[in-house]
């Protein structure tokens, strides 16, 4: 670690891991959780992810101190019909019940094609991409879904009622890492908007709205009114889905009950997540002749790569933070 002409704090890649397991047991995770939560902002971190990495800290810390999040939380693993596994966070963090349900998901899809894993009872508050290269890792084809607190209007409204509710979608590649797309409902992530307002950046126009409906690119009256989801009608109806599978349909809270429910103490407010897992069976050959037809075309790249191709610079370059969230980190 060391302190910027410009104020800011300089970390090494390989510090952030003992930073943040350090702060999360303080804060009163057990060690099987700290380590899960810290390799998830690590990756994040890894791969240019700013907005999912130590910028989320303070809400991390803040939730735990709150007692809202059970820092050691078991999850528990039931598999109520054959191709269901039920997994109840214990209200904890989620990663470490990703880490948990990787394994035992692929292969009930393996064995009987498809698969679903219902995550209730937990604090989700991550890039989604961690959880379906798990599967894509084990060979399977992995989606999932999670909602938040209403950020998005529906179709044709302009006050806020689904979360950013993004979708990440994993497909297995032999010898090769997977191709991987991860995205927000949202034209961007609530937290790229926050990042903004930190560092007085104006949004791109379509961003989103102030509390009076009207358009604006400046994030905090976007972040006091509401984000427009992307592609209009189309986009709200993905968040829409998305309320559907990671709430009604796996028995969890929608954006607005978790919102009612939420302490706000700058923590992710409880909720749930879908994960479907599907075996390739005999597709991954098919796959890497349309990617190919993709990159045939000049300006074109597979998603994920785009993300991968930022490691080589974090590891050379390092991480900057603001002071003061190095300080509510190290607190
Ligand atoms: P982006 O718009 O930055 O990227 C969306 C996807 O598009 C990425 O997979 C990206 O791949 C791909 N992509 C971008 N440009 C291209 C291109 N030119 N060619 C091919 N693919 C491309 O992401 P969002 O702002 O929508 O979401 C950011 C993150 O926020 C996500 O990881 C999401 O999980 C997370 N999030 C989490 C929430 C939560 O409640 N936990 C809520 C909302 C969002 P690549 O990475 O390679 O650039």
């Amino acid at each position: 670690m060391k302190t910027l002409e410009n104020g800011s704090i300089h970390l090494e890649l390989d510090e952030v891991m003992p930073v943040v397991v350090d702060a999360l047991k303080r804060a009163g995770c057990n060690d099987e959780n700290a380590q899960a939560v810290a390799t998830c902002i690590y990756e994040a971190e890894r791969h240019g992810a700013h907005s999912h990495g130590l910028f989320r800290m303070p809400g991390y810390l803040a939730s735990l101190k709150s007692g809202k999040v059970n820092g050691e939380a078991s999850p528990k693993i039931l598999t109520p019909k054959p191709s269901v596994l039920s997994v109840d966070g214990d209200g904890g963090y989620a990663p470490l019940a990703h880490r948990k349900l990787a394994k035992p998901l692929a292969g009930m899809a393996k064995t009987q094609g498809v698969a679903i894993a219902a995550l209730t009872n937990t604090f989700h508050f991550a890039a989604l991409w961690q959880e379906t290269e798990m599967l894509a890792q084990e060979g399977v084809v992995g989606l999932a879904c999670t909602s938040f607190k209403p950020a998005l209007p529906p179709a044709g409204g302009s006050k806020p009622l689904y979360g950013t509710n993004p979708i990440a979608f994993s497909w297995p590649r032999e010898g090769k890492e997977p191709l991987s797309f991860d995205q927000a409902s949202a034209v961007m992530a609530r937290g790229e908007v926050m990042i903004a307002a930190r560092e007085g950046h104006a949004l791109e126009p379509g961003v989103g709205i102030d509390e009076n409906g009207n358009a604006t690119t400046d994030p905090n009256e976007v972040l006091k009114g509401a984000m427009l989801p992307y592609g209009g009608y189309k986009g709200a109806s993905i968040a829409m889905m998305v309320e559907l599978l990671a709430g009604s349909l796996i028995g969890e809270h929608l954006s607005f009950e978790a919102a009612a429910q939420d302490n706000n103490d700058g923590g992710p407010p409880r909720g749930g997540e879908f994960i479907l897992a599907l075996d390739p069976a005999g597709g991954l050959a098919s796959a890497e002749g349309l990617f190919a037809k993709m990159l045939e075309q000049n300006g074109t790249r597979l998603p994920g790569d785009g993300r991968r191709a930022k490691r080589s610079k974090v590891i050379a370059d390092g991480i900057q933070i603001p002071v003061d969230l190095y300080e509510k980190i190290t607190f």
